[in-house]
């Protein structure tokens, strides 16, 4: 296979390897380039790595879902990765707790029930479900082994330690991604690409537009760094007397207006303060600033790391309980809830979540409330007001389009997950990872429909994908 692309001067052959030359003229450009901040990559081969039906880019919770659903109806499926394991932020970053209820019933099953029921001994549902909207918890460890293993089941080749750089655009489709790995810069050619990096880096690479941040100054919902505690003495904490967690936590307020001790989510410390959790202390370390530059993430994990020490110290220094208290673990990443939402045919804002919009071309069910981590950092969160006006009626739920993941761009490409279309509201419900796999499911029973009836992802009956989907377990009522 050899093609040329209109963006960059890129030719790559399933049979070659190696670089291209280097031209006195390349040279020359290279030469003025180390002065004017660019360099001209010359033309060259890029071998082949793998060609697939469906190359999906990236491995969280969307992107499973998706390799998963696709490999089911037949695709053959390819799953790229950066990072040396499974999960995404469920895993990488510690955030191990799944929502499928709408506070009266389970209302997300399929690939998510699946993934529930093999999770076995890693997965665990709460004592009170389905009354809230958490429903289960799970040990990461254990499920970054259980999602490789899910894959593997059905057929997918799952390629860790690679990173998605740039889509190769020919005639406004995708025709291959270029992927970075220690041996060099290789490809993966494909019919359907599928942007599942959280980010969207396939497609804003691809040229598709995306906003980043919320209306007025552009910032993003606050990050997170998760970590677990142990060797915390819980029978002494719950021991003290209120005035002695009341005046630790004061001082942690105090030290905090005066600016010599990190932000801190409030409603965190104080649980943890009261009942001295040995494990993930959930949200306690807020962190702002934009995902994407790489040097602005590397200092904003770096001190977020810091500060989840310097909590950890004060109270062992101060509070009753924790002289002993170690943190064992820490999100290998910083969590990030929001980046850029790429735009799509549809966009789910935070209208049709608290009115419960119905959707014709539905393919599941979400029903989080708009829960907004302050982009400024606080640690303040929406959630703890659980104010009604933000939130579906209890019982009821909105529909996931597909919509909001295809695009009026690229017809070969579809994005999921927290990069999906949405606005800062909508993807502050939509974000969770049982709605995450909601879009998976959909788009990759699509992309493999799609694939077999020889139309475009958005040209399918979406009466044929409905229709599959509750075959495959999907919950799907009231679509008009
Ligand atoms: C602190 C925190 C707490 C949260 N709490 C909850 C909660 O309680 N319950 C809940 O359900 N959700 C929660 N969320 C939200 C939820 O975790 C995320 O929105 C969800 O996991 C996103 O899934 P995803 O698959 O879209 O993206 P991600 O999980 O971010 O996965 C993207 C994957 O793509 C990979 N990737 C990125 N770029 C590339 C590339 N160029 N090439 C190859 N691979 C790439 C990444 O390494 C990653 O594995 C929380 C989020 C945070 C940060």
């Amino acid at each position: 296979m050899t093609m040329k692309t209109t963006r960059r001067r890129f030719i790559f052959t399933a049979a070659s390897s190696g670089l291209g030359a280097f031209t006195a003229a390349t040279q020359a450009a290279n030469t003025a380039g180390a002065q004017s901040g660019v360099v001209v990559i010359p033309e060259r081969k890029v071998p082949v790595l793998a060609e697939a039906d469906v190359v999906v880019c990236g491995g969280g919770m969307a992107g499973i879902s998706t390799a998963c659903c696709a490999a089911r109806q037949g695709a053959k499926v390819i799953l790229l990765e950066r990072w040396p394991s499974l999960g995404g932020m469920a895993t990488n970053a510690l955030v191990n707790i799944w929502h499928t209820s709408d506070r009266r019933k389970q209302v997300i099953y399929g690939f998510a029930q699946e993934a529930i029921e093999r999770g076995g001994e890693f997965m665990h549902r709460y004592a009170d479900y389905p009354k809230r909207p958490e429903t289960h918890w799970f040990d990461p460890e254990g499920m970054r082994v259980v999602f490789w293993k899910m894959l593997g089941d059905r057929g997918v080749r799952t390629i860790c330690n690679v990173t998605a750089i740039e889509s190769i655009v020919a005639e406004g489709r995708i025709r291959a991604m270029l992927v970075d790995t220690k041996t060099g810069r290789k490809a993966v050619c494909g019919k359907i690409f599928i942007d599942a990096t959280g980010d969207g880096d396939v497609a804003a690479n691809a040229g598709v537009p995306f906003d980043l941040g919320r209306e007025g100054d552009g910032r993003v919902q606050g990050m997170t760094m998760i970590y677990s505690l142990h060797d915390v003495d819980q029978a002494t904490v719950r021991a003290a007397k209120p005035e002695v967690r009341e005046r630790v936590f004061k001082h942690m307020q105090e030290l905090r207006d005066a600016g010599k001790f990190p932000q801190f989510n409030e409603g965190g410390a104080k649980h943890v303060l009261h009942s001295g959790v040995n494990h993930v202390p959930f949200n306690m370390v807020p962190a702002s600033g934009n995902p994407i530059p790489e040097e602005d993430l590397t200092r904003l994990s770096m001190e977020s790391r810091e500060h989840v020490f310097q909590i950890v110290d004060l109270w062992r220094r101060e509070m009753p309980g924790f002289e002993k208290a170690k943190v064992t673990q820490m999100g290998y990443a910083l969590g990030v809830r929001e980046s850029r939402r790429i735009r799509g045919l549809k966009t789910l804002d935070g209208t049709m979540v608290v009115k419960a919009a119905k959707q014709p071309d539905a393919i599941g069910h979400g029903f989080w409330m708009i829960d907004i981590h302050d982009p400024k950092g606080t640690g303040y969160t929406t959630w703890t007001d659980q104010k009604k006006e933000l939130m579906p009626p209890a019982g009821d739920s909105y529909h996931i389009p597909l919509g909001m993941c295809l695009n009026a761009k690229i017809p070969n490409l579809a994005v999921v997950g927290r990069c999906a279309s949405t606005t800062h509201e909508g993807l502050a419900s939509v974000r969770l990872q049982s709605h995450c796999m909601v879009m998976g499911q959909g788009v990759g029973t699509c992309a493999a429909l799609a694939l077999n009836a020889g139309v475009d992802m958005a040209k399918l009956d979406v009466h044929q994908l409905q229709a599959q989907l509750r075959k495959d377990g999907v919950y799907l009522e009231d679509v008009p």
